[in-house]
């Protein structure tokens, strides 16, 4: 039976990766060196799969940001606002042009904004979204995907390299100039496609693997038919190719009948979210077809359950042969850490019942030994299983009597909308368009210095109280002198919004080294939720009260959402997600009164993830998007009608789902809309959304400064789209990734540009 692994990861297990890009941005270490840490990284990746026995072992899963640009790149699928500075670089297609595009390029007299960024599916990683246009001419531009299979070779490894597929990549994508098909597009995509593919075959590339994960989700017919007009071309062009269509992160379902007639020679489906899918697939699977079975979970940290999926690998084994069965993880790792042995303080109780990468391929090759009749393997993994249903802390008698006890009042302030707004406004005393920012400023490195130093016993616990008083007494200040009307604490104390919440809750447990990419050198250590959530005392009550001391202006108070905890955690696959969720709720819920109580009279309730736990199929989505609405709203209900709550959420798309946001009726939503310059609102204004809104003025994933103008263009737009009253002015997100100058100067921009707008209006 072949092993197989959709993909690895590519940040580096110490985060080299991240590190060398970095330092290569800030012109610290040559790109050469940039290139070296790479390489370094793809051996170390290929070898770690080679020795534990894996027979696909992927390449051009490597990146130096994200597949989707690599794609791009590959495809000469360049915006038509690069091209002139891609004609100005001697090499058009290098890495420069790359990270302009991912990052926005505001240098040698040119002044571009980065593609856009959005969710890649269910999962917390961003790709940037191609843009397509009448100015491209596509074909084979960038040979990387060959270099790093030739690379492999080299050193003894015949790969198979993973490409985005051809439909995946054009529904990930955005058609910029009005009357380009889809299907036109494709037709112009195709030849650069197969000619990407020939490379690959010429380089010696037995197996390609085309990831089409939008086979999981629901197709129109015009979608339907791209596959068909992809994958004809394909193999005609390339008769004898061995290709491996993937999904993951789903079932096939509708689509099934679709993916086993594409004239391919191996399927790969996700039977971690989807087991019930295998028996269709079995029924109709093509005789020519292999079919290899995502048994492994590529999404989550827990240890594999051998007897599920034994039992599974034995029903397809059953039915079409061991010939023709593969085994492997359900999708790509680069959604879980690398390998468990570096957690060396983990409770050891709770590490049992984990597996990270290094673990996973491990799980899989163990799978295929006990199909081979090793019963030791499968023994061991019974006990392991056993232990963890019965262990305290994962069942908490008194945090399920409080969830059951529940009832609908718990769901709703007394007064509605605009009769809160009044009291509000009368206590809050705002400026017509406040200006706020959302929360986390510049985390420098003597901040993340600080709190290391704490975390290894370096300094007192005084003295990091000193010093993040310190800091958030310099970020009032700071935020009196640039004239911001809503100021916030700053959130030094955080190293990440959810990590800091689930350190203080029972039921979570965190790693030293469980990093997952989030976008480009983004990466964040999600908690592990194992058992029943409870909050044992006050989170962030004090340094909010000693914020609110130093100032008359109202400071915010600061949380996580329950849904955004739930979504950016490891969460425990032992009881249905969302209980898990309202349990989170509940404890938020304690915050937020205990912050009201503190004299805070506006609480922010961040919910940056609503979205992305959106099911991928329509079915499945309005059950998840009330139980997720009621999760908030449980947490912020229990407050004074006058007490301000706002939520945030960044890179979302609300169209469809408009009447949720609604009806989670915070009294302010702050959310990200410059980079696709405020598209998003016009959704709010065909809804005539209530409630109030601060639409982003200012991109911060990149350095880039916007100027007084720009903002205000953006702020005039706003207006014409909603009352002006119910609108705020702030950045689109959280400003912790950016440097303090840049941070500064845009600062100042924003608030120079309400001050203008106020007048103008
Ligand atoms: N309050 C958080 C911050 O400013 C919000 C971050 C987020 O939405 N991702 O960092
Ligand atoms: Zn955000």
């Amino acid at each position: 039976m072949i092993t197989n692994i959709p993909g690895y990861l590519r940040i580096g297990s110490q985060r080299e990766l991240k590190k060398a890009c970095e330092n290569y941005w800030a012109g610290k270490i040559s790109l050469e060196k940039l290139e070296l840490t790479a390489r370094q990284l793809r051996k170390q990746h290929w070898e770690t799969l080679h020795q534990a026995g894996i027979d696909l072992i992927p390449s051009n899963d490597f990146s130096f940001y994200d597949q989707m640009l690599d794609m791009s790149m590959a495809l000469g699928v360049i915006p038509a606002r690069f091209q002139e500075l891609q004609r100005s670089f001697a090499n058009p297609h290098c890495l420069e042009l790359y990270f302009a595009m991912a990052r926005g390029y505001q240098k040698n007299g040119f002044d571009l904004t980065a593609l856009e960024m959005t969710k890649w599916f269910d999962t917390n990683y961003h790709y940037l979204v191609p843009e397509f246009d009448e100015s491209q001419t596509y074909g084979l531009q960038c040979r990387k995907s060959v270099h790093e299979f030739k690379e492999a070779l080299q050193l003894g490894i015949r790969t198979k390299p993973v490409l985005i597929g051809p439909v995946t990549y054009i529904l990930c994508g955005k058609i910029k100039s009005a009357g380009i098909t889809r299907q036109a597009l494709l037709s112009r995509l195709l030849p650069a496609y197969i000619e990407l593919l020939t490379a690959l075959r010429e380089a010696g590339a037995e197996w390609i693997q085309l990831d089409e994960p939008s086979l999981v989700t629901d197709l129109e017919p015009a979608d339907t038919a791209l596959f068909q007009q992809a994958y004809t071309a394909i193999r005609q062009a390339l008769p004898h190719q061995q290709l491996l269509l993937t999904t993951y992160f789903g079932g096939l379902e509708n689509n099934t009948q679709l993916a086993l007639q594409l004239p391919v020679d191996a399927l790969h489906i996700d039977l971690v979210r989807a087991p019930e899918q295998l028996d269709d697939v079995l029924a109709a699977l093509p005789e020519n077809m292999q079919l290899s079975l995502g048994v492994v979970d590529g999404r989550n940290i827990w240890k594999n359950d051998y007897t599920v999926s034994t039992a599974l690998i034995r029903r397809a084994t059953a039915a079409i042969g061991e010939q023709r069965v593969m085994l492997g993880t359900s999708c790509s790792l680069l959604h879980v850490p690398y390998n468990l042995d570096d957690e060396t303080a983990l409770d050891p109780a709770i590490k049992q019942w984990m597996a990270y990468a290094q673990q996973k391929v491990e799980e899989v090759a163990a799978l295929k030994q006990i199909l081979a009749g090793d019963e030791t393997l499968l023994t061991i993994n019974r006990q392991v299983m056993d232990s963890r249903r019965t262990a305290p802390g994962i069942h908490v008698p008194a945090v399920k009597a409080r969830l059951a006890a529940i009832t609908e009042a718990d769901f709703s302030r007394p007064l509605a909308f605009a009769a809160r707004q009044a009291l509000q406004q009368e206590k809050l005393q705002l400026p017509l368009l406040p200006t706020t920012t959302i929360g986390s400023f510049p985390q420098t490195v003597e901040i993340r210095q600080l709190r290391s130093n704490l975390k290894k016993g370096h300094i007192t616990q005084e003295q990091y109280d000193h010093d993040i008083s310190t800091a958030i007494r310099e970020a009032i200040t700071w935020q009196e002198a640039l004239g911001l009307d809503v100021l916030v604490h700053g959130e030094f104390e955080r190293n990440d919004m959810v990590e800091y919440f689930g350190e203080q809750l029972e039921g979570f447990v965190f790693t030293q080294n469980g990093w997952v990419q989030s976008y480009g050198t983004r990466c964040v250590k999600p908690p592990v939720i194992y058992g029943d959530v409870w909050r044992p005392y006050p989170m962030t009550v004090d340094w909010s009260r000693y914020a609110q001391s130093l100032t008359d202006k109202p400071v915010k108070g600061m949380l996580t959402g329950p849904v955004t905890i739930l979504q950016w955690s490891f969460v425990r696959n032992d009881q249905p997600r969302m209980d898990t969720a309202f349990q989170i709720a509940l404890a938020i819920g304690d915050e937020v009164k205990d912050l009201e109580e503190a004299g805070i009279a506006i609480i922010q309730v961040d919910e940056p993830a609503l979205r992305e736990g959106l099911p991928l199929r329509k079915k499945q989505q309005g059950i998840y998007l009330e139980q997720a609405v009621n999760a908030f709203r449980l947490s912020v209900s229990q407050v004074q009608d006058s007490t301000q709550i706002h939520t945030h959420m960044c890179y979302a798309e609300f169209n469809d789902i408009i009447a949720h946001i609604a009806a989670m009726d915070a009294d302010v939503i702050t959310m990200e809309t410059s980079r696709s310059q405020m598209e998003l609102l016009e959704a709010f204004a065909q809804f005539r959304y209530p409630n109030e809104t601060g639409p982003g003025v200012y991109d911060i994933h990149s350095p880039r400064v916007p100027s007084v103008t720009e903002m205000s263009k953006l702020l005039h737009k706003a207006a014409a789209l909603l009352p002006v009253r119910n609108l705020w002015v702030n950045p689109d997100c959280g400003l912790k990734t950016r440097k303090w100058p840049e941070t500064e100067m845009a600062l100042r921009n924003m608030v120079q540009a309400a001050r203008e707008v106020r007048k103008e209006l």
